[in-house]
């Protein structure tokens, strides 16, 4: 007998009829002699819904309250499933976020799971239900709810998972798994059946969508994350550690590659040249939790005065010029520029890693490609491009190709 937690994201639950497939879906592994806890988001664009809505009665909505409206998308849809499983005869639990004991800290709309008590979830394993959770949300120290950001049930799944040491976490949505590169936008994109956590956090950051966090609380607490479609039984993607008998050539080849289209560039043009002026931009930006990707500071001929260009999602743009414009007299910023029209394409693999030749084969292929880069950036296993958004599915296929991705 196994433990297991499976989470379907809100596209399997998006209608009636869907959430009695994953019930039965649900049944069929109890069936089979497995323990289940089972994590749900909200029916389909129910927390874009809420968003809007929430916007329809104040501009910048305050973050509580939204918090509040936004966990409510969950707890529609887990008590909906119990319900489906209890009509066809087994008995089911739904527990929001704070009754499975998820504790956060409290920065509301992308809090962090500080905690989780198991003990209600035990306890209801123990009596043989299926227990049905809330994803995407859990209780601040002053029992206020919060959420953990967009798309976080992944991440309540992982770390539910982790804290009843389950055998592994299963996510299951409307793709198949992880693959090369995006199918939709690659034709000869081929499914992974295998990849590491170290890879695949680069490919979740980079664009694959998965919330990159659940794939750092896997790689930490040694979850196995299964990724395959609710809709098929189609085999799917096994997030783990590399073993040791990957064949050789695999593990010296790239992994895939990631784009991501909501780029936007801002440079800070002027700021003096001295100690703490990278500083003193970022850590307001950093509070605010504007997260910033790509950094280029340039060297400045006299020495005196410097441009610092750096990139955030288009989403934040708004938000990051506003901040920036409070701190312009401080820092005595001569000019503030921004693009919102880019995008960011990544090639990823851990065969990279040592290996000379990635870089300038990766620029040659856009190069060929007529793809002009605006920014580089690159960790050990992957090297990323900022390029103009209209070329980016382009440029994906190119470098799917040129790195010999394609199958068949
Ligand atoms: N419902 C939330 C969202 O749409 C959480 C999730 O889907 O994982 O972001
Ligand atoms: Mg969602």
């Amino acid at each position: 007998m196994g433990l297991f937690v499976h989470k379907y994201g809100g596209s399997s639950v998006a209608d009636a009829g869907k959430i009695v497939n994953v019930a039965k879906r649900i049944a069929g592994v109890h069936e089979s002699g497995h323990q289940v806890v089972t994590v749900v988001s909200a029916m389909g664009n129910t927390t874009d819904e809420l968003i809007d809505l929430a916007r329809t009665v104040a501009d910048e909505p305050d973050p509580r309250e939204l918090d509040l409206l936004l966990s409510t998308g969950e707890l529609v849809s887990i008590t909906l499933l119990s319900m489906a499983l209890r009509s066809l005869g087994y008995d089911a639990i739904s527990l929001s976020g704070p009754q499975a004991g998820i504790r956060t800290d409290n920065a509301y709309g992308r809090a962090r799971i500080s905690e989780v008590d198991p003990a209600r979830l035990q306890h209801e394993l123990a009596k043989g239900r299926l227990v049905i959770v809330a994803g995407f949300q859990g209780l601040t120290p002053d029992e206020d709810i919060t959420t953990l950001g967009r798309g976080g049930s992944d991440t309540t799944a992982v770390a539910l998972a982790a804290a009843l040491r389950a055998d592994r976490c299963d996510i299951y949505t409307d793709v198949e798994g992880i693959y090369t590169a995006d199918p939709r936008v690659v034709s000869k994109a081929a499914k992974l059946s295998e990849v590491g956590y170290d890879e695949m956090l680069e490919l979740a950051a980079a664009g694959a969508k998965m919330h990159p966090r659940s794939i750092e609380l896997g790689a930490v607490y040694k979850v196995p994350i299964y990724v395959a479609s609710s809709f098929t039984d189609a085999p799917g993607t096994l997030i783990q550690q590399p073993s040791d008998e990957a064949p050789m050539e695999d593990r010296i080849k790239v992994t895939g590659i990631a784009y991501q289209t909501n780029v936007a560039k801002v440079t800070v043009c002027g700021v003096e040249d001295k100690p703490g002026v990278a500083a003193a931009l970022f850590e307001p930006l950093a509070a605010s939790g504007i997260s910033v990707d790509t950094i280029v500071q340039n060297t400045s001929a006299d020495r005196t005065t410097t441009d610092i260009s750096f990139t955030v999602t288009s989403d934040d743009l708004p938000q990051t010029l506003r901040q920036l414009s409070s701190m312009e007299p401080a820092l005595s910023v001569a000019q503030v520029i921004s693009d919102s029209s880019l995008a960011s394409v990544s090639v990823v693999g851990s065969g990279m890693q040592n290996t000379p030749g990635y870089a300038s084969r990766m620029f040659r292929i856009l190069a060929d490609g007529g793809i002009n880069i605006d920014m580089i950036t690159t960790s050990e296993i992957r090297i990323s491009c900022i390029i103009d958004r209209e070329q980016a599915h382009e440029a994906v296929r190119l470098l799917h190709r040129g790195f010999e991705l394609d199958k068949g």
